[in-house]
């Protein structure tokens, strides 16, 4: 599913040259060592509008990582085999099916960080528990006949009683149960802790090298946007500016484990001003018209 607006043009607002002066002047005023007096001589002698833009690619990613926990109340066992205990390559098996298992997923919000934790289903499996041999009791426990004293040695937990060596009594035997599984048998479930996550990548384009943070702070207007929620969208291969293009094929096939991309275009308007101030121009940016003064060789001035 995806969305694309038509591309629109700027609309050209009208910017004088006593208006471009004006915001010099202001500009002046508020930050730089030079007087407003000084401006009163200054003329523009051309005054161009151009087009900078900003192009955006999200990525909104999903990575998982499987793990196995010793659990005996949750998620259901699994089908794959009717054997109780299972071996390592059926663990391998599950594990890529865990895989799978992610990739079926959807987040709760695309475009939304989000981290969860999911049992992957039918993955409980047996094992026989190495501590108890399988027999859900303490091994060798030392017993003491209870009428002579006479020390007496079992070897496994599954006889409830012994008869005394020295005294020929029988003594019964409380076992004590394993405490690492139930019932000789331990239970694994796979779990897999699934991570999404928004990447974000900006590129600015601007002939006049106007510094990035001043189309941070205008708005811009929005003039291409497409978002893809099964994978990445396509690049961009007919805008105006080629560099762009080549970015946006370049970027669209970055980042791994992109399930979903969206990518827009926002364009500013930047007008170059030039001024009889030696060979240099100010520019203003955006539709808030933010002055930018580039400095010029040593001058510590941002205008003369
Ligand atoms: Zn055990
Ligand atoms: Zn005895």
């Amino acid at each position: 599913m995806s969305k694309i607006l038509p591309k629109r043009e700027q609309n050209s607002d009208e910017l004088t040259q006593k208006k471009a002066l004006d915001l010099l002047d202001d500009h002046v005023n508020h930050g730089c060592c030079t007087k407003s007096k000084n401006l009163q001589d200054i003329k523009i002698t051309n005054l161009a509008k151009k087009l900078a833009y900003s192009y955006h690619v999200i990525h909104f990613k999903m990575n998982y990582e499987p793990f196995w926990e010793v659990n005996y109340t949750e998620g259901d066992d699994s089908k794959w085999d009717n054997e109780a205990i299972l071996n390592v390559t059926k663990e391998d098996k599950l594990k890529a099916f865990a895989g799978e298992f992610a990739r079926s997923l959807r987040p709760k919000e695309y475009f939304k960080n989000e981290t969860r934790q999911i049992i992957v289903p039918n993955s409980g499996i047996y094992y026989k528990c190495e501590n108890c041999k399988g027999s859900g009791f303490n091994l060798t426990p030392k017993y003491s006949c209870s009428f002579c004293q006479e020390s007496n040695i079992l070897t496994d937990g599954t006889e409830t009683s012994f008869v005394c060596k020295k005294c020929n009594q029988t003594n019964k035997i409380n076992h004590v149960e394993c405490n690492l599984c139930k019932k000789g048998q331990i239970r694994k479930i796979l779990k897999i802790k699934i991570n999404y996550k928004s990447v974000n990548d900006i590129f600015y384009f601007n002939k006049e090298s106007v510094p990035s943070d001043f189309f941070q702070k205008t708005k811009g207007k929005q003039i291409f946007y497409e978002e893809k929620i099964d994978g990445r969208v396509k690049p961009l291969s007919d805008f105006s500016l080629k560099e762009m293009n080549e970015k946006s094929q370049q970027v669209i096939q970055s980042n791994e484990g992109v399930i979903a991309q969206k990518h827009y275009v926002i364009s500013y308007p930047v007008w170059k001003c030039d001024y009889t101030v030696g060979d240099y121009s100010f520019f203003l940016v955006g539709e808030e018209r933010f002055v930018y003064a580039p400095q010029y060789k040593s001058s510590v001035c941002t205008i003369v």
